[in-house]
């Protein structure tokens, strides 16, 4: 399933507009902006993506993301010292 494939299906299960699904991968929920992200959470109906909002990207990235993604995002963070562990801990 393509990333946009899975914002085109996640807004109309949920009876959103996916007008901006093609460009940008990111549909609004009552004013709430919703982000499409690789996913890697193990679930065996996971579609290889999920719906983040803008405060749970990172923490996404770093604990949920597919193991390639994760790691590759963990090294950058490390090296520009960006890497927040109260983020890792919200989420789990
Ligand atoms: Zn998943």
């Amino acid at each position: 399933m393509t990333r946009e494939e899975y914002v085109r299906a996640y807004a109309l299960e949920e009876g959103l507009s996916d007008e901006w699904a093609y460009a940008l991968g990111y549909i609004e929920d009552k004013g709430k902006v919703l982000i499409a992200l690789p996913c890697g959470c193990w679930a065996h109906d996971c579609p290889g993506w999920t719906m983040v909002t803008p405060d749970q990207v990172n923490p996404h990235l770093e604990v949920f993301t597919p193991k390639k993604l994760r790691e590759t995002f963990t090294e950058v963070t490390k090296e520009l010292g960006l890497r927040g562990e109260s983020a890792i801990r919200s989420v789990i």
